[in-house]
């Protein structure tokens, strides 16, 4: 079968290619690859920059964002054929530490986990692969193609639980919630979020195109510029940018009692603020900033609940292009009109 695959850490060696088809050791479950998205993580790894591939072996199938059709069930299982699935990405360290060891391989303290198409197993970009049934998620066949977007969502679920988590530590009636950076997560962070019936703001830098209007279409309020200069303090501040600029406003511009979910993943950057500035504004307001990464099976279960209930029409236009999987190249580059894109393996 194909498969696009990767050296980890050469750049330049992605190719689609022939590999053996799926051992079933990987999972009882046999699934055909409809469609897997393209995220930054993946272009990180398609640039030499990230990824590990299995022990004993030099190439890694890439993928972690899913979406495929059973083909096999296999013995006792609780999928049938047919059945639309989602793989989930992570799973727990060998030792285990205690978190993996209740199944919050998401909080895994060892860093020793394993993560399909990233780190030490095969990611989901290849014509067939296998999954254990426990880490299968249904998709709800309704959503069709867009079941694609099942992974991102779980990460916004685990973001937003985490918020309620740090929230309910005294009595707190979040009223606003600003999301930062537009993107795919923040896109979906903003819409899962209006479905608690919270206000929802969203600011990136682009003033006109899909974005804003993705935004304005789901009834959020778009702003652009500096997150100081909003005309007013949100209780909660879904940072996806990870730019530092933008990271220092969001903690000196969160409403007192507030917090700030940090779920961007950037690097360097020359410190805007004095650190003890920034920590000031957080200590007399009471605020919390907390990180937020991966997600588990309860996310992933809810997440599924939570794309359901979007709009179709509203999420399809968030796929902003299609790509074949020999068309890997285009598919791993960004465009400056990208939201996201989805490599397509095979029909619906
Ligand atoms: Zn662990």
């Amino acid at each position: 079968m194909k498969a696009i695959t990767v050296e980890p850490k050469k750049p330049g060696t992605v190719r689609y290619e022939d590999i053996p088809e799926p051992d079933v050791r990987e999972g009882s479950v046999l699934v055909e690859a409809i469609a897997a998205s393209v995220c930054g993580t993946d272009i990180e790894i398609a640039e030499g920059k990230y990824g590990w591939a299995p022990p004993g072996k030099t190439r890694l199938v890439l993928g972690h964002e899913s979406l495929g059709r059973v083909i096999d069930p296999g013995l006792n299982s609780p999928f049938k054929k047919g059945d639309l699935v989602s793989g989930l990405v992570r799973r727990p360290d060998p030792v285990p530490c205690p978190n993996c060891a209740v199944g919050e391989s998401d909080m895994c303290r060892n860093g020793q986990y394993t993560e399909r198409g990233i780190k030490e197993i095969h990611g989901f970009m290849s014509e067939r692969w296998r999954i254990e049934p426990e880490y299968a998620i249904k998709v709800d066949p309704t959503l069709g193609i867009l079941g694609v977007l099942l992974e991102p969502t779980t990460v916004i679920v685990k973001a937003l639980e985490t918020v309620l988590a740090v929230g309910q530590r005294s009595f707190w009636e979040p009223k606003t919630l600003l999301v930062t950076g537009a993107g795919p997560i923040g896109l979906l962070a903003a819409a899962v979020a209006s479905l608690s019936g919270i206000e929802v703001h969203v600011l990136d830098r682009v003033e006109t195109g899909l974005k804003p209007d993705l935004v304005r279409a789901h009834g959020a309020t778009y702003h652009t510029g500096s997150v100081l200069d909003l005309g007013f303090e949100p209780d909660v501040i879904v940072e996806c940018t990870g730019v530092g600029s933008v990271i220092a406003e969001s903690i000196q511009k969160v409403g007192a009692g507030g917090v700030v979910c940090l779920t961007g993943v950037g690097a360097g950057g020359i410190a805007p603020r004095a650190t003890a500035d920034i920590a000031a504004a957080a200590v007399l307001k009471n605020n919390v900033v907390v990180g937020s990464v991966n997600a588990n099976k309860r996310h992933w279960y809810k997440a599924s609940d939570r794309l359901g209930r979007l709009d179709r029409a509203w999420l399809s236009r968030l796929i902003t292009r299609y790509e074949k999987p020999e068309n890997f190249k285009q598919a791993l580059e960004r465009k400056p009109d990208d939201i996201k894109v989805v490599i397509r393996f095979s029909e619906i």
